[in-house]
């Protein structure tokens, strides 16, 4: 007797693209169900665990997420396979994956989209991420991608300064970059890559390190073709054993007049609002200071324009010594930004979050969470994240707003920024 053969499966395989992909760990960060993973060399996707729910898609700042291939289920491409490569394999002919398939009476075509619609229809991706996948309505359109790592493009370090008191554990440097007549638009918000010389211990390229633009779009310094960053100098690795970051180093270390190769620049979504009466509600630690210091230094020149949204924003650090931009910001205009700062170690004095700050501030920034026109960014350490939607959440409950269904509309309408790391 003949037994009935079972379905041949076929998969639209998700895979991250090693040459694009900048290894910022967002996807990973973001997906709901631990279905991507890395080791040293690459971002890989557990086809086996993978629902293909697209949460992971819109967060991911360089598109490198966002591709597939129609596979045999049999023949997946497994995680080893991923850790491996160097560039996407090509999508094998369609037309011969309907046929192992048994398929090929049928349209080729349907095995290509019949598994993407299926997944499609499952999964509402705004339901599993906790900030917004989509930019403010009135930001600016960003260019991401001009430039990736087979064709980066050179800058020249301007300027290269400490911003963090001496005395202090932490070297943080504020960098100045060049690009003369090469196009380099950018927005505050996006993040460039540095490609830091020399080559791993098995003699690999480093790959690409992100840092935030802490300036304006119109550069640094109004009308040149120029961007800054914020780069903590990186002593030791997330254990606390003694390690020196490969491109913060190098970074600190440079000199007027070196140059550095650059790619970029990415984010589409972590972009301010462009219309004047929008409030930005800024919440940062440490470094995740730069994209904040680059939407308050845009508003600031604007402002001589007429923009008249409220800017409030809560800083926190190890120590006044350690905070970047301590002197500059204290020095900002009261009826301008209303700035709060939370000092975690200082001698004497009770841990301080950002997230306690705000508590302190709650009137005031339930508030702005009443406003529709409020703009809320949080970039910094990723555990800072619970505890400020927390924080958050306290504040709109004992304000007599519904949380659950203001985050909803927070997401979708663009006006909740995530970005730690
Ligand atoms: P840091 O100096 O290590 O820490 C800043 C402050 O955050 C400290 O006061 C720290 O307190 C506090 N903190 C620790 N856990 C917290 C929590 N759960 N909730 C609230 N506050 C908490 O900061 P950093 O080394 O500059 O790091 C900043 C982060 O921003 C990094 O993860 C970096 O990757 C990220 N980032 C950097 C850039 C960039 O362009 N450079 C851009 C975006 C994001 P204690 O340590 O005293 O507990």
């Amino acid at each position: 007797m003949n037994m009935p053969v079972p379905p041949i499966e076929v998969l639209e395989q998700h895979l991250i693209d090693p040459e694009i992909c900048i290894r910022c760990n967002t996807c990973e960060e973001t997906c709901p169900i631990d279905a991507i993973t890395h080791d040293e060399n690459n971002y890989v996707v557990k086809a086996d665990v993978c629902n293909g729910c697209r949460a992971c898609v819109s967060p991911c700042p360089t598109g490198a997420i966002d591709n597939w291939r129609t596979v045999l289920k049999l023949e997946a491409y497994s995680i080893d396979e991923q850790f491996r490569w160097d560039e996407l394999p090509a999508q094998k002919p369609i037309g011969d994956i309907a046929a192992a398939a048994g398929t090929l009476e049928t349209d080729a075509a349907a095995v290509l989209d019949a598994p993407r619609a299926a997944v499609e229809l499952e999964t509402d991706p705004q339901s599993l991420v906790r900030g917004a996948q989509v930019p403010p309505w009135s930001a600016a359109k960003p260019y991401v991608n001009l430039y990736a790592h087979k064709a980066p493009v050179t800058a020249t370090v301007v300027g290269n300064y400490g911003l963090t008191d001496e005395a202090s554990d932490n070297d943080v440097h504020h960098i100045v970059l060049d690009f003369g007549a090469m196009p380099f638009p950018v927005l505050e918000g996006q993040s460039i890559g540095i490609l830091a010389p020399g080559t791993t211990a098995d003699g690999k390229p480093h790959h690409a390190r992100q840092y935030s633009i802490a300036s304006p779009r119109n550069g640094e310094r109004p009308g040149y073709n120029n961007l800054s960053l914020t780069v903590k100098r990186v002593t030791r690795d997330h254990d606390g054993n003694l390690a020196e970051g490969v491109c913060s180093n190098y970074l600190c270390d440079l000199k007027k007049g070196d140059t550095v190769t650059v790619i970029g620049p990415f984010g589409s979504t972590f972009l301010m609002p462009n219309h004047p009466n929008s409030h930005l509600l800024m919440i940062c630690t440490g470094t995740g200071s730069a994209p904040m210091r680059a939407m308050t230094e845009y508003r600031r020149r604007r402002r001589l324009e007429g923009a008249t949204g409220k800017l409030m924003l809560f800083f926190g650090a190890r120590t006044k010594e350690e905070l970047p931009y301590f002197g500059p910001l204290t020095k900002l205009p009261k009826d301008f930004i209303d700035t709060n700062l939370a000092f975690s170690r200082t001698p004497g004095q009770p841990k301080r979050y950002v997230q306690d700050a705000m508590r302190e501030r709650a009137a005031d920034v339930a508030r702005l969470l009443k406003d529709e026109q409020t703009y809320i960014y949080v970039c910094g350490l990723r555990g800072m994240e619970d505890g400020v939607l927390q924080a958050l959440q306290e504040i709109a409950e004992s304000h007599g707003l519904d949380w659950s269904g203001l985050w909803g509309r927070l997401k979708r309408e663009g006006r909740l920024h995530l970005e730690t790391y």
